[in-house]
């Protein structure tokens, strides 16, 4: 399990193995993150422009 870099709300994976490049999408707080890795599953946080 993965949790999400703004708010550490674990962040559910559909797919046991996501591709790298995949987005995806904190359920409590919407911030995106990136998979950067999958061996283990690492996650980079994208910073929106606003
Ligand atoms: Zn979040």
């Amino acid at each position: 399990m993965t949790n999400c870099q703004e708010c550490n709300t674990p962040i559910p994976i559909e797919e046991e193995i996501p591709d790298i490049g995949a987005i995806l999408v904190c359920p409590s707080c919407g911030a995106e993150h990136e998979v950067i890795a999958t061996d283990p599953i690492e996650l980079e946080l994208i910073e929106e422009e606003k």
